[in-house]
């Protein structure tokens, strides 16, 4: 049997009450809470990340709905040795970032000295977003420096984002920016 730190807390709870009830004659021990148990139910599947918010890097238990795919309960990992399972406030709430129906359900556009938003479909934002950055980079695109160095870089796009992306997303799209030559890439999760 493979003793985790989770099983090792359960073991060592239910050690020291029986200890400490066992010298006072009790013949009764509360068990201990398995919250594995109570974390995984039937219906989910338990996954595990890393919140996105700040450099601490706690780590997350996520659990989402088989049948709606959607979070249904995000909390600390117990077993994760920077957190030890407890989340600050905002980390708490982490799982708005997926299911929140304040959110906008599809890109939004505001024009040039417009002062309005208005929805346009993905087919669009993402052709204008490609086109866009295509256009830009073979515009600024510098292979060698002033000094005659070899840099392959591009100074005319620059990316700020994503708070909203947890761990493996913000991994994912840093590989997608460094290829693509940026250097000018910042992350406002704590602006
Ligand atoms: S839970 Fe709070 S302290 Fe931990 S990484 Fe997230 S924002 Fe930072």
């Amino acid at each position: 049997m493979t003793v985790n730190r989770r099983r090792f807390l359960k073991l060592s709870a239910t050690a020291a009450a029986m200890t400490a009830f066992g010298g006072l004659g009790c013949q009764h021990t509360a068990p201990a809470v398995d919250r594995a148990t109570m974390l995984k139910p039937e219906w989910t599947k338990q996954t595990t990340t890393i919140c996105c918010y700040c450099a601490v890097g706690c780590g997350l238990i996520v659990n989402t709905s088989l049948k709606t795919k959607k979070a249904v309960n995000v909390e600390g990992d117990p077993d994760h040795p920077v957190n030890e399972g407890s989340l600050c406030a905002k980390g708490a709430s982490i799982y708005q970032l997926a299911e929140n129906e304040r959110r906008p359900e599809g890109p939004l556009y505001r024009a040039p000295f417009s002062k309005e938003f208005k929805q346009v479909s993905w087919k669009w934002a993402l052709e204008q977003i490609a086109h866009r950055v295509k256009k830009s980079r073979d515009e600024t695109f510098a292979v060698k420096n002033d000094k005659g160095q070899t840099v392959n870089r591009t100074e005319g796009i620059a990316s700020l984002g994503s708070a909203a992306l947890d761990n493996e997303e913000c991994w994912a799209f840093q590989t997608m920016l460094r290829s693509l030559g940026l250097v000018y890439i910042e992350h406002q999760a704590r602006i």
